[in-house]
């Protein structure tokens, strides 16, 4: 399978070289050249353990790029870690059936994808006897999931910018209580935006790039979207065995629209879906899109939901030149009327989805509700998802919602939500106390340059 840019300015690339690539060269994002229709394989791949359904699944984007069994490695090194036997187990809570994406080391769906990214830099890099520095800025939730998917891994050093005393101290410790050699934590006297600010200054600078051989693992790498795409198969078969119907709606709660943009692919591949319900906080600009065709960026809003607090959602591209019907001049067009203008209007309606916004309001109602009645606790984002999931029932369509952190991660939003403080993951216990590493520089793009060049000298991994 090759790998296209949504803006059609590259030749066609194989999945390894797609992987590294992250952003397409001309700027755009890549995707397979076709989706794959999988409809006859469904009988097949409903009883399939959840590693052996990726293998299925990435076998079909992957081809003969990475041979079988070093894919197999790969998968089954990824969800061992994970700490229950099914990777995503669904869970019922009232009508709803709660799809647990939080099983892994951060507690965050974000493991799911990072840490089959950390395998397969890790596989490629040893092939192509090659280095990476990984550079990142986090708000919160991906940098520690980035960490960890390639902790103590051979050939690739992480450097996570993070704003100092911006992140809550749960998602600081997470990141910085991690002591492998290879991992580098910057807390930067600056804000989220100026982080990302200075990772663009320094990726804009094309020789820096390619002497630092920097890489990024932001949701834009496709890698990340086709991990995902497995635990949409895995819980459209699992609810529609345990129902009886012949197919789910699945809510996501959404920020960048990574995660609700692999249900998309499975969707169109052929799973069990009928439709996906997007579902934002108040930063609703995809919600707006959906229902008016408009999309157009507002200010941010700091909610309880602090990953899906995102205006511009880098996944949307992907979309737009599917619902473009593939055609790449016009997706590179109205990208840059959007980047001119902030604004462009796509029209019409799709199916496929349905939207809606969940206010701070209703999501604190809805952890209360799910507590109290059914005995289950809700993080923030799984919140917003369940109460848009509420507003689009249907008695003919059981509905799936992604559950996308551990509540234990936003302690803060539960005891607001239910007046306890019962929060709780051992994962997290003594976290606080464990000892941390973490360096502070000022929010400017020469001193995280000469922080990189300082500590790539020192480790030897600068390539010649
Ligand atoms: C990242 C994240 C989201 C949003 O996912 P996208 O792929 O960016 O749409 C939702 N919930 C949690 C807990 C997250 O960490």
């Amino acid at each position: 399978m090759n790998y296209i840019s949504t803006r059609g300015g590259i030749a066609p690339v194989s999945f390894q070289d797609a992987v590294m690539m992250g952003l397409a060269d001309d700027g755009g994002l890549l995707l397979p050249a076709e989706i794959p229709p999988v409809r006859d394989c469904l009988p097949a791949w409903a009883s399939l353990s959840y590693s052996d359904l990726a293998l299925e699944i990435m076998r079909q984007f992957v081809g003969d790029d990475i041979p079988e069994a070093d894919l197999r490695r790969i998968v089954r090194r990824s969800y061992a870690g994970f700490d229950h036997p099914e990777v995503t187990p669904v869970v019922p809570a009232g009508d709803l059936h709660i799809l647990e994406l939080f099983h892994g080391p951060t507690l965050a769906f974000k493991d799911i994808a990072l840490q089959f990214l950390g395998n397969l830099f890790e596989y490629i890099l040893e092939k192509r006897h090659a280095h990476l520095n990984i550079l990142g800025a986090t708000s919160g939730d991906t940098g520690s999931a980035a960490i960890y998917g390639v902790r103590g891994k051979r050939n690739i050093e992480i450097f996570i910018m993070h704003p100092r005393n911006r992140v809550s101290p749960i998602q600081e410790k997470q990141m910085t209580t991690v002591l492998d050699d290879n991992v580098h934590n910057i807390a930067i006297a600056g804000t989220f935006d100026d982080g990302q600010r200075i990772m663009k200054e320094i990726f804009g600078d094309l020789g820096l790039k390619r002497r630092y051989c920097l890489g990024a693992v932001n949701s834009v790498n496709w890698a990340r979207v086709l991990a995902q795409i497995v635990y949409y198969f895995r819980a459209a078969f699992e609810v529609c065995r345990r129902t009886g119907s012949d197919a789910v709606q699945c809510s996501v709660p959404t920020g960048n629209f990574g995660d609700i943009f692999a249900g998309y692919i499975a969707l169109r591949m052929g799973a069990p879906i009928r439709r996906l319900l997007l579902a934002t906080n108040e930063n609703d600009i995809l919600a707006r899109f959906f229902k008016t065709g408009v999309y157009a960026v507002g200010e941010v809003y700091p909610t309880l939901s602090p990953s899906m607090d995102i205006q511009v959602a880098s996944n949307f591209e992907r979309y737009l030149f599917y619902r473009l019907g593939g055609a790449p001049l016009r997706v590179k067009s109205l990208m840059a009327e959007f980047a001119a203008s902030g604004r462009i209007d796509i029209g019409g309606a799709d199916p496929a989805f349905a939207a809606g916004r969940g206010t701070t309001a209703e999501t604190l109602a809805t952890i209360r509700k799910y507590y109290e009645r059914y005995g289950y606790l809700l993080d923030p984002h799984t919140a917003v998802g369940v109460a848009v999931a509420e507003k689009f029932a249907d008695p003919a369509v059981p509905t799936v919602c992604l559950a996308t952190a551990h509540p234990a991660k936003f302690p803060q939003a539960i005891s607001d939500a239910i007046g306890q403080d019962i929060a709780r993951h051992p994962r997290l216990e003594g976290i606080t106390d464990l000892p941390c590493r973490c360096t502070t520089l000022p929010a400017d793009r020469q001193a995280i340059g000469d922080y990189l060049a300082h500590v790539l000298d020192r480790t030897a991994k600068k390539p010649a």
